[in-house]
């Protein structure tokens, strides 16, 4: 099966893709945004920083992030989404020298194609279980939970993540535009880049990733 990078804006459906490749195949979903959000949680001045990052939809410096990546691919075995990094040039290359290390490969970047106006009423919908990081929204007819406000799986209360809320999504928007997009062209040139446009519906979009994978 084949490695997968998901590039999109924030709150584009990389989580709720891979949710359904993980529902549908047999894939390991490794997310920077969830290792990040864990790490945040500890009571550490590494866990603060992070926290204050992540609350200003800031990028976490690359080496931080690295080292919890690093990590993770160190112990899982392929086949595995990335969701969420590279965020940029710099983590794109260091990626290139990991996955070398490991003897990995990535074999397609898949490219969601969300607008600003779509990606921020995502956003600001999106709730999440503190307990297994199911994905949920309150505007998505598809992506309600079965008794408002409770997940499906584990009967707790779901949350609104720190930095969806309206000024840091724009602050998280315009660092997707100047650091992220570039890499569109990075993965181009590799050949490995797959566009996907159809993105109104979470299934529509899984049927187009489907075509990929498969
Ligand atoms: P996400 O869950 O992918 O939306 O990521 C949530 C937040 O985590 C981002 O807004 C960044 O602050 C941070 N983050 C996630 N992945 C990275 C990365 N590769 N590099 C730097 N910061 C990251």
């Amino acid at each position: 099966m084949k490695n997968i990078i998901f590039i999109a804006p924030p709150a584009a459906g990389k989580g709720t893709q891979s949710e359904l490749l993980i529902e549908n195949y047999n894939y390991i979903h490794i997310s920077t945004g969830d290792l990040l959000r864990e790490k945040q949680n500890e009571n550490s001045e590494l866990g603060n920083k992070i926290k204050h990052l992540l609350a200003k939809g800031l990028l976490v410096d690359d080496d931080i992030i690295t080292k919890l990546l690093r990590e993770k691919l160190t112990s899982i075995s392929s086949p595995f989404i990335l969701d969420g990094y590279p965020r940029n040039l710099n983590q794109a290359s260091i990626l290139d020298k990991i996955l070398e290390e490991l003897n990995l490969t990535v074999d397609v970047v898949i490219y969601l194609n969300v607008d600003s106006d779509t990606a921020m009423k995502r956003a600001l919908g999106r709730i999440s279980c503190p307990n297994c990081n199911r994905i949920y929204n309150k505007y998505i007819k598809e992506k309600m939970p079965k008794v408002e406000g409770i997940c499906d799986c584990c009967n707790v209360s779901l949350v609104s993540r720190s930095d969806d809320n309206e000024e840091s999504f724009k602050e998280r928007f315009a660092t997707y535009i100047e650091n992220t997009k570039p890499l569109l062209d990075y993965y181009d040139n590799k050949g490995k880049l797959v566009i996907i446009n159809k993105v109104d519906t979470p299934n529509e979009t899984f049927e187009e990733v489907k075509k990929v994978i498969d």
